[in-house]
């Protein structure tokens, strides 16, 4: 149980909820800065305005999936208030009080390490980004079926990048009965893609790859699919691009070009804001113990 943990919880959207629910029924004592345009109330936390909470008292700070913007704001679909969280607010805090937030920036970065607290990036870890790709899986299947007007059965779909996500991709798309290749730059990565009965090819051919193509599922956060690249395809080759901001795609080219591009970031939060909400709320619960056992033993 959190029973005695006194957690902040700034901002976020639906997945958000999911968090408090689950931190609540702990025992957990939590103040909700930015949502006091929200209906329900959960027994144990209390609805608060920034300047109003005490952070001295403050054991762990959770923020929403994307953290804060470059400014220190945190977005809430709550509230219109103004939520920034500065050097100050995290020095307010006790030197044990934790950051937890989905990703980081420079500016979390920067404000974390000057007042000296932890930051925890939920989707640095492995478990958390595996179990989001379910979601963000289901997502992309969603995008595809809504932006074609074939089946994905039988098209040919190229992913790029064989990561967390990638993975999971290509393995749903060709249970789905796409013919799938797998772009990757790892020869370990060729190797496992052809062990799971799909075709590799390594990212130095993707110009070559890319001539066929009914969809292209990029997760790779960096710039592959470069004008070059988008010139040798197809003009009716969707793509999807699945990788953080400003995502893969050089999509001025791909508009000018008439292939239809797509970033599609936070699928998860918009396609199963329960479930995603559901895989932080775990995860942070099983962290929120550990952080408390630990501070037992050492009182
Ligand atoms: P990951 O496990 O780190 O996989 C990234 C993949 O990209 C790896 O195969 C990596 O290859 C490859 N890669 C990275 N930089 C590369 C480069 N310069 N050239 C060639 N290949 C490169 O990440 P992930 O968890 O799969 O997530 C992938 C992206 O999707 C991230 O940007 C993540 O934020 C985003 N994401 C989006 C959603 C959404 O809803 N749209 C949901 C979850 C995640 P190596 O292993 O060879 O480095």
């Amino acid at each position: 149980m959190l029973t005695e943990m006194q957690i902040a919880v700034l901002g976020g959207d639906a997945r958000q909820l999911e968090i408090v629910k689950k931190l609540t029924e702990l025992d957990a004592k939590l103040y909700l800065i930015g949502f006091e345009q929200l209906a329900q109330t959960f027994s144990g936390a209390v609805k608060e305005k920034i300047n109003d909470v005490d952070f001295s008292k403050i054991d762990a700070l959770i923020l929403p999936v994307p953290g804060t913007n470059l400014a220190g704001e945190v977005d809430t679909i709550f509230s219109n208030e103004k939520i920034i969280v500065t050097e100050k607010t995290l020095r307010e805090t006790p030197s044990h009080c934790k950051i937890y937030s989905g990703i980081s920036n420079a500016y979390l970065d920067k404000i974390s390490k000057k007042a000296n607290r932890e930051l925890v990036q939920l989707f640095k870890r492995d478990d958390v980004a595996i179990y989001n790709s379910i979601p963000t899986v289901e997502g992309t299947i969603m995008m595809a079926i809504q932006n074609t007007d074939i089946t994905i059965h039988q098209s040919s779909v190229a992913v790029l990048g064989f990561g967390r996500v990638g993975m999971s991709v290509a393995r749903t798309f060709s249970l789905l009965g796409a013919k799938v290749k797998v772009g990757a730059r790892d020869l370990a990565h060729l190797a496992r893609i052809t062990e799971m009965g799909l075709e590799p090819f390594h990212l130095d051919a993707l110009k070559d790859e890319v001539k066929d193509l009914d969809i292209c599922i990029n997760t790779i956060p960096h710039p592959v699919l470069t004008a070059g690249i988008i010139a040798g395809m197809p003009t009716n080759t969707l793509i999807i691009d699945l990788a953080s901001k400003p995502g893969g795609t050089d999509f001025r080219y791909a508009e000018k070009r008439g292939v239809k591009a797509l970033l599609a970031p936070s699928l998860p939060g918009i396609v199963a804001p329960k479930t995603a909400g559901q895989i932080l709320a775990n995860i942070l619960s099983q962290l929120l113990l550990e952080d408390l056992e630990i501070r037992e033993e050492n009182v």
